[in-house]
């Protein structure tokens, strides 16, 4: 299995669903069969009880499982279906650990984030994965995966310490990981800033991840002096660095991909060109 890791950083509501969609777009125009998992560091088990006014509306799969809306512009823009378990939260995984303590699975250990809750969100990764969602037999080549949140925040710690050991586990050839972030135009001067972009890929490098690539959004097409700058600073060469300014219609979203050849620097990451 390879998988495709998507993360955000500066602000939330950057894009980070859409972006991962239309990465798994791309990638099955390429002939590849694509499955996802979105992964929300909230404490409620699902997004069932959640305000719409706070949280916009849930989503219900054929399964029943009530989740977040991300997990309807997967099915539409990847044309799968899929389970409530492509959707984790925090309050599944810690309710999946507390059942294995009470039931003594872990032999009297004491029960901690690294490495039991940790290891619980790689298992859960690693099953989920395979789980055939696009109504063929057997696993799909490639697993998206969007950490929601902000890079930093809190509660999204444990996942990112998961994927990192993920990575490690899986090796370089098989994980792309891509870094959707801010691109803001500041004043009268109409300057593209970089500098949030460089500390939410430096907060992330020292959380033991490099991102392979930058979806970068802003409002306007990225200038080259930014980019060139962006890959100096973030360690990304100037070929991966994307520009996903505001379009009309996300629908354009996989079109600005496929322009901008980011599926051949996807497939180049995991080794499949
Ligand atoms: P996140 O997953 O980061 O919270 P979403 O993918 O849910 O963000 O997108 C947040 C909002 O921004 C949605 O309403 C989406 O339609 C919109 N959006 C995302 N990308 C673009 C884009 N390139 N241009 C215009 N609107 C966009």
């Amino acid at each position: 299995m390879k998988y495709v890791l998507v993360t955000g950083g500066v602000v939330s509501g950057l894009g980070k669903g859409v972006t991962a969609s239309s990465v798994g777009v791309v990638l099955k125009a390429c002939g590849l069969r694509v499955t996802s998992i979105k992964i929300d560091p909230y404490l409620n088990r699902d997004a069932g009880t959640m305000s719409p006014f706070e949280h916009g509306e849930v989503f219900v799969l054929d399964d029943g499982g009530e989740v977040d809306l991300d997990l309807g512009n997967y099915e539409r823009f990847l044309d799968v279906t899929l389970t409530k378990d492509n959707n984790i939260t925090t309050g599944k995984i810690y309710q999946s650990v507390l059942e294995k303590e009470r039931i003594g699975d872990y032999l009297g250990k004491t029960v901690q984030v690294v490495p039991h809750v940790t290891d619980a969100i790689k298992n859960w990764i690693e099953s989920v994965s395979v789980i055939p969602v696009d109504g063929k037999e057997g696993p799909a080549d490639v697993c998206v995966i969007e950490l929601g949140g902000t890079v930093g925040d809190i509660e999204s710690m444990p996942f990112i310490e998961a994927l990192r050991q993920l990575l490690f586990s899986v090796g370089q050839d098989n994980f792309c990981l891509i870094h959707v972030s801010l691109i803001p135009v500041l004043g009268v001067v109409g300057e593209q800033k970089t500098k949030p972009t460089q500390h939410s890929v430096r907060e992330l490098r020292a959380l033991g991840l490099t991102p392979h690539l930058l979806a970068c959004r802003s409002a306007q097409p990225l200038l080259e002096t930014t980019k060139e700058k962006l890959s100096q600073f973030c360690h990304v060469p100037v070929g991966n660095i994307l520009n996903i300014h505001d379009v009309p219609n996300i629908w354009h979203v996989p079109l600005l991909l496929r322009n901008q050849n980011a599926h051949n620097s996807i497939l180049k990451q995991l080794n499949l060109r």
